[in-house]
């Protein structure tokens, strides 16, 4: 048999069985594979091939005939990782510098729907479905294993067989990494915000004075005098204008940043001890206030100086990126903050600027493909799951009024440590069908439905499994719809 992947090779087509899902045959290595569904929504893996050897690694029932060896294998954790040696695509690579996006899954349901998504657009994005926030995880009791094993099904049911990347999301504890990089992640987001020092922005001369003085230099490999002669004075130049640094400006900087640095490099130092096959992406997205240019030639000389290689860089951009709604702010202004920092990015690396909240937010994709000439990482968290709420509002409406209920009182707990603009007061609490329907749409009941997974998933996480199971071409069909308009923009500057 080839060793390239091939799909629906006629021949074969006769082995699928009822309800095998005909775009996840493959042919690899000796074995054909493929994804089916029993009666009772249960997925199993079946292949074929001419002897046994072509299994190894897999648990499950082998049985011959005709010189045939045919193996039935349930999904679990074993069989996932089974499968990715055995089909190395679905393995997480590195992508390095090219154009990439990542699709969080909190169901672990989504990811045939994002594979359909990229099909459609059929540009050279590299996808990114295995990613899940150590936050997220935590309410969804998910383990960095099953965010990994559930994108490997996905890819796999829904025919993908082009390399895939697996991002460890906004990790902030040095046991982050160690969890995260025993499941097999190959990309790691660095989010040391908790000491990043909001103060800053306002303080005065003398308060930036102490928090400078104050700095564990030693731990950054460094001292005030050193730093403040690297940068104070300096001017970097871009391709359309300069960047000049004083004193006031990059001591403000690093008072903002400089404990945060010695964070980041503790758990990249933690990191690189491993010896994994990785990258590695620094964010200060979910922070106070937006990144200055200034900040982001402070915060990036500074990590290079200290030896973190990166491929991508999440300033806070200006104006808001609240979940799962347009961008809520001064279009132009934003416009103008991404070229900046995509300058800088080219000049001081290259490296992708990683745009993160990033989902619903139609308005910017043009502007940051465009600024960062495809050199950019797209980053949607939880817009697959309010979408999935659209197949429970379609299929079960009074499902949806009891999730609607729970998340309106639980509001106040779920929507910490999220951005948002939504009052719960204007949500209908015993809406119609009509307004059931239109729940996703209307911005207060998304980011109420948006934040309020965990209390959700936790009281109706059966049943809703259960809708979502027994309507599972819609939901793909949704998610698809939802990322095409997404990835589209990105299309003419992926490469
Ligand atoms: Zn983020």
């Amino acid at each position: 048999m080839s060793t390239q992947p091939g799909q629906l090779d006629p021949s074969a087509v006769a082995l699928l069985g009822d309800r095998a899902y005909p775009e996840s045959q493959v042919s690899y290595g000796g074995a054909t594979y493929w994804l089916e569904r029993s009666a009772d929504g249960l997925k199993r893996l079946v292949a074929v091939a001419d002897d046994e050897s072509a299994f190894r690694g897999f648990a499950g029932t082998t049985k011959s005939s005709d010189g045939d060896v045919r193996l039935v294998a349930e999904t679990t954790p074993e069989n996932a990782l089974a499968l990715r040696s055995a089909l190395p695509w679905l393995k997480p690579s590195r992508f390095g510098l090219h154009t990439s996006a990542g699709f969080g899954d909190r169901l672990g349901l989504a990811t045939p729907g994002h594979v359909r998504a990229l099909k459609a657009v059929g540009a050279a994005i590299n996808p990114v479905f295995a990613q899940q926030s150590i936050r997220e995880m935590g309410r969804c009791h998910r383990t960095p294993r099953n965010v990994l094993d559930d994108a490997t099904w996905g890819a796999f049911q829904a025919g993908w067989t082009q390399p895939i990347g697996g991002d460890a999301d906004h990790l902030e504890e040095l046991s982050d990494i160690d969890d995260t990089a025993a499941a097999g992640f190959v990309f790691y987001t660095l989010d040391p915000k908790a000491e990043v020092d909001p103060e800053a922005e306002h303080a005065d001369r003398a308060a930036i004075q102490h928090k400078v003085e104050a700095l564990d230099w030693a731990g950054l490999e460094s001292d005030l005098p050193t730093f403040i002669k690297t940068y104070a004075g300096h001017r970097v130049d871009l391709e359309h204008e300069a960047i000049e640094l004083d004193e006031e400006s990059v001591c403000r900087a690093m008072a903002k940043y400089g404990p945060s640095l010695a964070h980041a490099m503790a758990m990249y130092r933690r990191l690189m001890e491993k010896g994994i096959d990785c990258e590695v992406e620094f964010a200060v997205d979910e922070t106070d206030y937006p990144t200055k240019p200034a900040e982001h030639i402070v915060v990036v000389r500074e990590l290079q100086r200290l030896g973190m290689e990166f491929v991508s860089f999440a300033p806070r951009f200006v104006g808001r990126f609240e979940k799962g709604v347009e961008y809520i702010g001064d279009i132009d202004e934003l416009q103008r903050d991404f070229e900046i920092h995509a300058e800088i990015a080219r000049a001081l690396g290259p490296y992708k600027l990683s745009l993160h909240s990033g989902s619903d937010k139609y308005s910017t994709y043009p502007l940051i493909a465009e600024a960062t000439k495809g050199l950019v990482h797209l980053k949607t968290a939880g817009t697959s799951w309010a979408e999935a709420l659209r197949v429970i509002a379609h299929n079960d409406s009074d499902l949806m009024r009891e999730v609607l209920a729970l998340a309106l009182n639980s509001f106040e707990a779920n929507r910490k440590s999220y951005h948002l603009s939504c009052d719960p007061a204007r949500i209908p609490t015993h809406p119609t069908d009509e307004e059931v329907a239109h729940l996703m749409d209307v911005i207060d009941s998304r980011q109420v439905l948006h934040v309020g997974y965990g209390a959700i998933l936790e009281e109706f996480g059966t049943r809703l499994y259960q809708v979502w199971n027994d309507n599972e071409e819609e939901h793909y069909r949704i998610i698809a719809d939802h990322f095409v308009k997404h990835l589209t923009p990105f299309a003419p500057y992926a490469h």
